[in-house]
């Protein structure tokens, strides 16, 4: 295949793009007592309200078979839906792991049991789900995973500690990538997903503070925890390849590209005005979109992707690298242009949003997988590793 096939140009389809004004006049009135540094936090913002409103009107599981609640469509409408919660800054952080990887990954891999259990209460906005692939001594090395689920007559026993789980401390359950044979040496073999209740006896979880004073992930602790049977989710053995497959859901979606997009509407609104205008600032403003307007058309192609059933790993690896350089970008030279200009009179709101969004910007380029990781599996993509 040629590079050049992965580049292909692709049209959101006309039937989920008309998706868009629905959701819009939903957002403009659903966020508009909300100011920007709050907007700014979007996906990492946390209301199970919210939620629930969305799961009410079929905004959550778009893309999920209508038999288990879901909206039966395709990955582009979740796409639209997707790009104007970031666009607006709506608080989706409680559902949007579940929504975005663990129930596709239950539909993907789960049993019959699994999938009526869990699928319906995520569209509903009802069930929220963490991620624990990191631990403290395998986070880009997660083939090194220690945590060990140990087959027994009940289901398993479950021993080990994860870390920097997103809203562990929220979420009902966790889908935790753990050993079920062999040793760390095995590295891919001997790995599970488990389907951990945080409920259950034997976890400890404890909130992390980061540099903005928000806790929004944890350290978990499993000390005997008795697992059922049923928590396995696909075949024992095959964790490597559901959490590969799994990872391009996580990496591939336009929340890789807009992190900093609140901020940069915000500053834009700032610029229009006589005070915040200057030429420096015009010429920004036109390198910013000359970067996002491709890598948006790289995400949407990498969606066509996964419409097709396709598990796109390294052009997803390619658009959250670069995606994430961007967003990075965005608070950094937003910063300097501001504070080059000397102006008094900066709006403070504009400021606050600027301090949040810098302090969050180092984690864009960790969460997910890290830029030297990503970089390595796109050499690799290209043969060249
Ligand atoms: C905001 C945020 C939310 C997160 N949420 C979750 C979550 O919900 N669930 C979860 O499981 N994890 C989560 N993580 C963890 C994240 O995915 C890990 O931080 C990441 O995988 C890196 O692991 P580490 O922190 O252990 O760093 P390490 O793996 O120790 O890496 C440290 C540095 O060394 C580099 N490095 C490591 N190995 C190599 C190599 N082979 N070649 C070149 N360079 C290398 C890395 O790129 C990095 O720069 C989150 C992280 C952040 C910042």
């Amino acid at each position: 295949m040629s590079t050049l096939d992965s580049l292909a140009l692709t049209c959101i389809p006309a039937q989920d793009e008309a998706l868009r004004a629905e959701v819009r006049a939903f957002l403009a009135q659903a966020t508009k007592e909300m100011p920007a540094h709050l907007r700014a936090r979007s996906w990492g913002g946390y209301s199970t309200e919210f939620s629930r409103q969305l799961g009410a009107r079929g905004w959550i599981g778009v893309t999920l078979p209508r038999e288990y609640g879901g909206g039966g469509r395709s990955a582009f409408a979740r796409y639209v839906l997707v790009e104007e919660f970031l666009n607006f800054g709506a608080p989706v952080g409680s559902h949007w792991i579940a929504d975005r990887q663990s129930a596709p990954l239950i539909l993907k891999y789960g049993t019959e049991a699994q999938k009526r259990f869990y699928i319906p209460r995520v569209c509903r906005g009802e069930a929220f789900f963490c991620i624990g692939m990191s631990e403290p001594n395998a986070g880009s090395d997660l083939a090194s995973v220690a945590t060990r689920a140990v087959p027994n007559a009940q289901g398993f026993l479950l021993n080990g500690q994860k870390i920097w789980t997103t809203n562990a401390h929220h979420c009902q359950y966790m889908i935790a990538l753990v050993r079920t044979s062999g040793s760390a040496e095995d590295r891919q073999r001997g790995l599970s997903q488990v389907i951990v209740d945080l409920s259950l006896p034997g976890i400890t979880v404890r909130p992390i503070e980061d540099l903005s004073g928000d806790s929004h992930f944890c350290e978990v602790f499993f000390d005997n925890v008795q697992l059922g049977l049923d928590a396995l989710i696909g075949a024992e053995g095959q964790g490597w390849e559901q959490v590969t497959a799994e990872l391009a859901f996580e990496r591939s979606g336009p929340e890789r590209l807009f992190s900093s997009i609140v901020l940069f509407d915000q500053w834009l609104d700032w610029v229009r005005t006589p005070a915040g205008r200057s030429e420096a600032a015009v010429l920004l403003a036109g390198k910013v979109l000359t970067q996002l307007a491709p890598l948006r058309a790289m995400s949407v192609a990498v969606q066509q992707r996964l419409a097709e059933g396709g598990s796109p790993i390294i052009e997803a690896a390619l658009v959250k690298e670069l995606g994430t350089t961007l967003e990075q970008f965005i608070p950094a030279s937003i910063a300097d242009a501001l504070f080059a200009a000397e102006s008094e009179d900066l709006p403070v709101e504009l400021l606050m949003t600027l301090k949040y969004v810098t302090e969050a910007s180092p984690s864009f380029s960790l969460r997910g997988g890290t830029r030297d990781i990503l970089r390595g599996m796109i050499a690799r993509g290209l043969g060249l590793r």
